[in-house]
């Protein structure tokens, strides 16, 4: 149970890894006052961890492949329980696959919750790996950068609290390849699949970021109203 309404309707940022989902969700998360949800952060925190969780994805993770969709799950249902939820959340990274999203529609529908927005991150290849090769990660505040579109002030350094920047593991070239594969088969379907169910938005993801971060709220502010 829920205490209090959602004020907004769940929203799934979609889009190939690199598009720029991570940063516009917590730039956008932050706007509307509703928490961002990634599931990549989450299994990237259980393995710095060390939980059991964290051990099984990590392996996973480091191929490039996606962590089964009953993990996954299991692990997003317990979080969109949270009472820091009850006002709507941004998730990002999830769903990816066509069942997950089946299970999360499940989901909301026994929590009585509205039906989700997606949002589609449209980019070009070459982009992607630009940004995905010159992507750096604050280890302290999780703040991203990028080598050539937005460098820190300081190299290596983030802006708000001076923690190291660091690469992700999977942001190798190597793996890069094996993410984008993975997204072309098993996440791209799910733009038809909210397509077809009215579900979805289309935004230009070559925009800079907070020009990028600007058309969302505009966007997103009348279509989020449930
Ligand atoms: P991300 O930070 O969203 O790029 O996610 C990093 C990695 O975490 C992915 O390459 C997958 O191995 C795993 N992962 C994150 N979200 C999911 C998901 N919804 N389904 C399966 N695996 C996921």
């Amino acid at each position: 149970m829920t205490a209090t309404a959602p004020r907004i309707r769940p929203l799934v940022f979609l889009g190939a890894p690199g598009a720029g989902k991570g940063t516009q969700a917590r730039a956008v998360a932050e706007r509307l006052g509703v928490p961002q949800i990634s599931t990549g952060d989450m299994f990237r925190d259980h393995a710095a961890r060390g939980t059991d969780l964290g051990k099984q994805a990590k392996a996973v993770m480091e191929r490039g492949e996606l962590v089964s969709d009953d993990i996954v799950v299991a692990m997003v249902a317990d979080r969109i329980v949270q009472p820091d939820c009850a006002p709507g959340f941004i998730l990002d990274g999830f769903p990816r696959t066509v069942p997950q999203a089946e299970r999360l529609e499940t989901l909301l529908a026994q929590t009585g919750r509205p039906g989700v927005l997606a949002v589609n991150f449209r980019i070009s290849y070459t982009n992607l790996v630009r940004r995905l090769t010159g992507r750096r990660t604050c280890v302290l505040c999780g703040e991203i950068y990028n080598i050539h579109f937005r460098p820190p002030k300081v190299e290596g350094r983030c802006d708000r609290d001076g923690g190291e920047l660091k690469q992700r593991a999977d942001d190798r070239e190597e793996v890069i390849r094996e993410r984008l594969s993975a997204y072309e088969r098993q996440t791209q379907p799910l733009v038809d699949f909210y397509r077809e169910r009215g579900a979805l938005l289309d935004v230009d993801a070559e925009a800079a970021p907070e020009e990028l971060t600007r058309r969302l709220l505009e966007l997103l502010e009348a279509a989020v109203a449930r």
